[in-house]
């Protein structure tokens, strides 16, 4: 009878691994078995064995069990295993055979209708697994498994392939009553949403473009989730040294699609994926569920991993959530309507971000010529600030003024005109400059300083006729 088991034997050293050994019991148990086994080896499988003659008969299935008659899988038969191995989980060491995490996903009886070397037929009895299934070979070790009764849960869809993210307006002032609204930070990164299924992630763009190689750090998010087929939502970024997700770090990775930049790069930039929102759970629709049930789905998937978060929401408190996210530098905060669906595509006004800007008084040494009505004023400001003793350029700015400001600004600008650059750090401004001594003051909005010193999206705010232009230096970042 140990004959039976020979093929499993061979594979394993039972000193190193705590699966059961190969025992064949005498008597025959009463009703027949099944277990399906979740096995977290190298690659995510499912286990199915049907007890048959005192062992085990084995298939490991890449997908899983399928739930819907429409869709069959991969079943690839390998070695009996004992039936003691019906009761195993845990770890079997990295290394040994089948390294990795087992968990029982599904037991119970069956009752065999029809079984040949070349077609096995059963009725399953499990707690999840139920109905009736046929496996048959279709090559050698390949085999496929098919469900043969309607699905087990008749309202059960196909997952749909191309869903639109929904998106949110842009508004001033957090939105009331404050109450009505539930508040998460707002990520400045990419944008995607995963779908999942068979332990599989294929991530999508905004645009709808396939961008599951860029990110392989996301790819063991479908591990984690194992069975559970989802669509999620949620914005990839990159967090730069002081832990806040940068945009311009998230830029390095976005464009690589070769293979071995993106490893190279993965080490130097690596990503996280924020998650906010959950689209569809096995086979339903969630779209048109509120806004707070759809939370309440995504956090009983408990996804919180190396490469993926699931940050929490508040209720209300929208101010404390906006001052909050200021401090920690994040770009604002988003507002969503606590009863809203789901809405694809669209930007309406269930969904609202509202930004943080960063300020910073600067020293305008310098402009470019404007251009068609501009002419003559300046078109831009050539902007710095000081360190160690030295005038450092952080770019140009070109928004923010008003007709005012203009002829304020060559007023001030004109007197001061100078040939020398008055930059002594910091990256070269532009050629076509026209410099002036570094005297006057002004405050500037912006959305984050790049790792090369200059400021990301800046505006004009105003004058700082207070402040001598010695004393500007940096702040914070
Ligand atoms: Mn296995």
């Amino acid at each position: 009878m140990a004959k039976k088991l020979a093929e499993y034997e061979a594979k394993r050293d039972f000193k190193k691994t705590p699966e059961p050994g190969p025992r064949v019991p005498k008597k025959p148990t009463r009703a027949l078995r099944f277990v399906v086994q979740e096995h977290h080896a190298r690659r995510l499988h499912w286990d199915l064995r049907l007890e048959k003659d005192g062992v085990g008969v084995s298939w490991a299935v890449p997908k899983g069990i399928p739930p819907d008659p429409k869709k069959n899988h991969l079943a690839v038969h390998v070695e009996d295993h004992p039936l003691d191995y019906f009761k195993f989980a845990g770890e079997i060491p990295q290394g040994e055979y089948g390294g990795g995490q087992v968990a029982i996903w599904d037991e119970g009886t069956y009752d065999p209708v029809k079984w040949t070397d070349r077609e096995v037929m059963v009725d399953f009895h499990g707690k999840r697994l139920q109905g009736r299934y046929v496996l048959f070979q279709t090559r050698g070790k390949d085999w496929m498994i098919h469900r043969m009764d309607p699905p087990q849960d008749p309202g059960r869809k196909p997952m749909p392939e191309g869903i639109t993210p929904m998106m949110a307006k842009l508004v001033e002032k957090l939105p009331t009553p404050d109450d009505a609204w539930g508040f998460e930070f707002k990520w400045d990164g990419i944008r995607a949403l995963a779908y999942v299924d068979g332990g599989r992630v294929r991530l999508q763009s905004r645009t709808g473009e396939d961008i599951t190689p860029r990110y392989p750090e996301v790819h063991a998010m479908g591990r984690a989730l194992g069975s559970n087929e989802v669509i999620l939502d949620g914005e990839i970024v990159a967090l730069d040294d002081k832990g806040r997700p940068s945009f311009e770090e998230i830029q390095q990775r976005m464009g690589l699609t070769a293979e071995n930049e993106i490893r190279r790069k993965m080490r130097e930039v690596p990503i996280t994926y924020m998650l906010f929102d959950i689209l569809w759970k096995d086979g339903h629709s969630l779209m048109d569920e509120r806004y707070t049930d759809r939370r309440r789905a995504l956090d009983g998937l408990r996804l919180s991993g190396a490469s993926w978060q699931t940050p929490p929401y508040e209720k209300g408190g929208g101010p404390t959530m906006k001052e909050a996210s200021r401090k920690a530098g994040l770009e604002g905060v988003m507002a969503k309507k606590l009863d809203s669906k789901y809405e694809p595509g669209r930007r309406s006004g269930a969904w609202e971000k509202i930004k943080n800007k960063n300020r910073q008084e600067l020293v305008i040494a310098g402009w470019l010529e404007g251009e068609g009505k501009r002419r003559g004023y300046p078109g831009a400001l050539l902007v710095g600030y000081y360190k160690d003793g030295k005038l450092a350029y952080a770019g140009k700015v070109g928004t923010g003024f008003t007709d005012k400001i203009l002829d304020e600004l060559n007023a001030k600008l004109k007197p001061l005109a100078t040939d020398k650059n008055p930059f002594e750090a910091g990256a070269a401004p532009p050629r076509a400059a026209h410099f002036v001594q570094p005297k006057l003051v002004a405050e500037f909005e912006f959305v984050e300083w790049t790792r090369g010193g200059q400021l990301r999206a800046p505006a004009f705010k105003g004058f700082r006729i207070d402040k001598p232009a010695q004393e500007v230096t940096r702040e914070g970042g």
